[in-house]
């Protein structure tokens, strides 16, 4: 009887448990189901649809080579999914596992009502593999990685299978009818530059033997947000177009510290994965007591934080650094990590709002927004999750942007600044800004001060 495979942060052939799965099981059916009910206010965000669409177009052309069909279907996918094996005859329905709670609930409705054959994949190990020496999940990253390095002894890739399908295909939507791209107004046009085509799984592999090219100087250049120094790996690894295994397997070769740092940094996406595995409304709670709603400027209290909220958003602030970052994102869906992390300590220790307008606006405008990267990463910064308190730790945009020679970056992402000199151009209130270059939103001292303040008062 026909398999039906369901998709969706998996959008690859290569090293796809389920699909092969399936395809040991009988003729295959690879089904998208585009929900938009079942993950509730995680519906996906604006930037990651874009992406969607065309990730999709490419597995679509991939499936074509093997003479087999993406099947599109629009719903809640466990109505959508169930509906589809009793009307195709399906034996069972695979899928890989997803760790977002909305997912695992419909992973368990649906296993109710049909045969579901749930398989691992998305992770270097599956989240909960590695524990402590007392069989404890991790909390904390450094032990996590440790004992990630020591358990993983590379990975037996599975091959892209060959495909039959079924005697009849059954009906789908047209992609182009679902969305995803912006109508009016078109606010992908930087998306397309910055991407140039490049999704699916060729083009993240192509992509990544580059990078590979220059893996050795990634210990530094990471840092270095005028660099292309980094994979940019991101929305391929969340969209599943390539498995974090496939590239562990790609560096077996490269033993100098650059390759070393990068899979520490894969291991921070399956960390991510495990603190959401722990606790699964983690990109929605802070986890640490003390940081609710009266900890942080709030309009409840008065403080009128919305202007404050949208100038960040748009890249505003007068700190030419955080601004290029948010103005990064806006235009090109994707932001440095060095960025993303002084953008969001500035929204949380400078300007006290909340961290989780922020993790809202970056799930909105990331083509790799991911729950438990987005989450855990925005705990981290704000020191409000499961690590030890940083709150108290606050990075200086300003010098940040000078140690990271964020000159060029900035000259990119903030054309008024252009003509300033990469000494001026970090600060530009020093006597040299430009009419339509906005003063900062609050000084670097006074902020500070505040949010010292402010954490000294919350523990008293
Ligand atoms: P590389 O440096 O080439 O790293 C390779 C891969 O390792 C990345 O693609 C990613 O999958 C993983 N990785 C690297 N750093 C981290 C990290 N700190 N946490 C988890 N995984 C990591 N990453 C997302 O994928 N989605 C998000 O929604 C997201 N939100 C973030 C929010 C904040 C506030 C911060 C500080 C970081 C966030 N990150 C997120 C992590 C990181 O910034 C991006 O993964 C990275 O910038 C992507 O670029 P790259 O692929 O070139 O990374």
């Amino acid at each position: 009887s026909p398999q039906i495979v369901w998709l969706r942060r998996d959008l690859r052939l290569c090293d796809h448990q389920a699909l092969t799965a399936a395809a040991e099981a009988g003729p295959v059916i690879p089904v998208y189901v585009l929900d938009d009910e079942t993950p509730e206010a995680r519906r996906m965000g604006g930037a990651s649809r874009w992406w969607l669409h065309h990730s999709l177009e490419a597995l679509a052309g991939d499936l074509g080579r093997h003479r087999s069909q993406l099947v599109l279907r629009r719903g809640r996918a466990a109505d959508v999914l169930a509906g589809l094996a009793e009307e195709t005859g399906a034996g069972a329905v695979h899928a890989i596992r997803h760790y977002e709670p909305w997912w695992r609930e419909a992973e368990e409705e649906l296993s109710e009502r049909v045969t579901l054959c749930l398989h691992d994949g998305n992770y270097l190990l599956p989240p909960g593999t590695v524990t402590t020496g007392s069989g404890n999940p991790y909390k904390i990253y450094s032990p996590f990685r440790d004992a990630m390095r020591e358990a993983i002894d590379g990975f037996d890739i599975i091959p892209e299978p060959s495909l039959s399908g079924p005697d009849a295909w059954p009906e789908g939507d047209d992609l182009t009818d679902w969305g995803l791209l912006p109508a009016k107004p078109d606010w992908a046009g930087g998306m397309r530059e910055f991407w140039d085509g490049q999704f699916g799984m060729a083009a993240a592999t192509e992509r990544f033997d580059r990078f590979l090219g220059v893996v050795k100087d990634y210990g530094e250049d990471r840092n270095l947000p005028a660099e292309d120094g980094t994979s940019r790996m991101s929305p391929h690894l969340h969209h599943g177009e390539v498995s974090p295994r496939m590239l562990w397997n790609a560096m077996s070769r490269h033993t100098n510290a650059g390759a070393n740092t990068f899979r520490n940094e894969l291991i921070w996406r399956d960390y991510a994965q495990n603190v959401i595995q722990q606790f699964p409304r983690y990109a929605e709670e802070p986890y640490r007591d003390g940081y609710d709603d009266n900890f942080w400027r709030n309009p409840d209290r008065g403080h009128l934080i919305a202007d404050e909220l949208q100038a960040w958003q748009q890249g505003r602030t007068g700190y030419p650094i955080v601004d290029a970052g948010m103005r990064q994102l806006w235009n090109a869906g994707w932001m440095h990590n060095r960025v993303r992390m002084i953008a969001a300590s500035f929204l949380v220790k400078h300007l006290l709002i909340d961290w989780r307008h922020g993790e809202q606006w970056y799930w909105d405008c990331l083509v790799d927004a991911d729950y438990g990267n987005n989450g855990v990463n925005w705990q981290w910064i704000s020191g409000t999750g499961v690590d030890s308190n940083m709150f108290v730790r606050i990075m200086a945009p300003l010098s940040q942007s000078e140690k990271f020679d964020a000159a060029d970056y900035i000259r990119e992402w903030v054309p008024e600044l252009a003509d300033l000199s990469d000494t001026q151009i970090h600060d530009p209130d020093d006597g040299c800004r430009p009419k339509d270059y906005p003063a900062k939103i609050i000084g670097h001292k006074e902020a500070r001060e505040r949010a010292l303040e402010t954490y000294r008062s919350s523990k008293r």
